[in-house]
């Protein structure tokens, strides 16, 4: 069946490579028939003091002219214009319209951090033992929650339990967190994503978990798939996996956004 990627990024901020031109080109290669170009939005200084997790802000018309030019070179693969903004609640920082996302058709929505704390960073993982693992999951869905059921432009929802990646697992079952979530995605009308790139890390498994799927899947959540790609070459890492996960839980159809705005469905094979 067809690959798709709605979830991938390229040199456009200090910890991708590639460009978006590489990028398309190695997913034309790949056989990849949709692709989201989705690079982080920008954060301002004190999210991002020395702009290692977003791109900058000057860099946004060059990022929208990038990925058109990689549009018209790649007729083969249809490439939609995304990006990946974080939900930041409370200590939102940046003063953000909805026109600001006129120019995406895809926004990623992401929960990459809670109470001001980057909980994914290596460099700040010190904080895990001072906070305590239960405590940390609790308030990591809480805040992801409020960010799915909230005004934001977000149309999919990314890696959903992000929170897992080192592995720090909770000492009680997740699952009423799971059904919460799902509850909250479903009445929103948003998207989510089997993110691949959760095999990468200590947590050894895709976002979400198979029960987390699950419970989207009975709750009547779209569900599409990204690679979560920081470079060329894991442009297509795993969506087959990703399809077959989806199966498991219950899905017969991946939902792809197309470039115009809507949605298509594409049966699991
Ligand atoms: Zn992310
Ligand atoms: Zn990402």
């Amino acid at each position: 069946m067809e690959l798709v990627t709605t979830h991938t990024h390229t040199c456009f901020t200090n910890h991708g490579e590639g460009t978006v031109g590489e990028l398309v080109a190695a997913a034309a290669a790949a056989g990849v028939s949709t692709i989201a170009v989705t690079e982080h939005y920008p954060l301002s200084d004190a999210f991002d003091p020395v702009r290692y997790v977003s791109m900058g802000a000057e860099r946004v018309g060059e990022y929208l002219a990038a990925v058109e030019a990689a549009r018209a070179a790649h007729p083969e693969i249809e490439v939609i214009v995304g990006c990946e903004l974080d939900w930041l609640g409370d200590d939102e920082d940046r003063d953000l319209s909805h026109e600001d996302f006129s120019s995406f058709q895809v926004v990623l929505g992401s929960v990459h951090f809670v109470d001001h704390w980057p909980f994914d960073d290596p460099a700040q993982r010190d904080r895990w033992d001072e906070v305590g693992v239960d405590a940390i999951w609790r308030r990591y869905f809480e805040v992801w929650c409020e960010a799915v059921s909230s005004d934001a432009p977000f149309t999919i929802m990314a890696h959903p339990d992000l929170v897992k990646k080192f592995g720090f697992m909770p000492s009680f079952d997740p699952q009423p967190l799971y059904e919460q979530a799902a509850e909250a995605c479903a009445a929103a009308g948003r998207m989510v994503e089997v993110n691949t790139s959760g095999l990468q890390y200590a947590c050894k498994e895709m976002f979400p978990a198979p029960a987390l799927l699950a419970a989207f899947c009975r709750a009547g959540v779209p569900c599409t798939v990204g690679t979560d790609a920081h470079a060329p070459e894991h442009v297509a890492r795993g969506i087959e996996q990703a399809y077959r996960l989806m199966a498991q839980a219950g899905y017969r159809t991946v939902t792809v956004p197309t470039a115009d705005g809507g949605r298509r469905e594409v049966t699991i094979e």
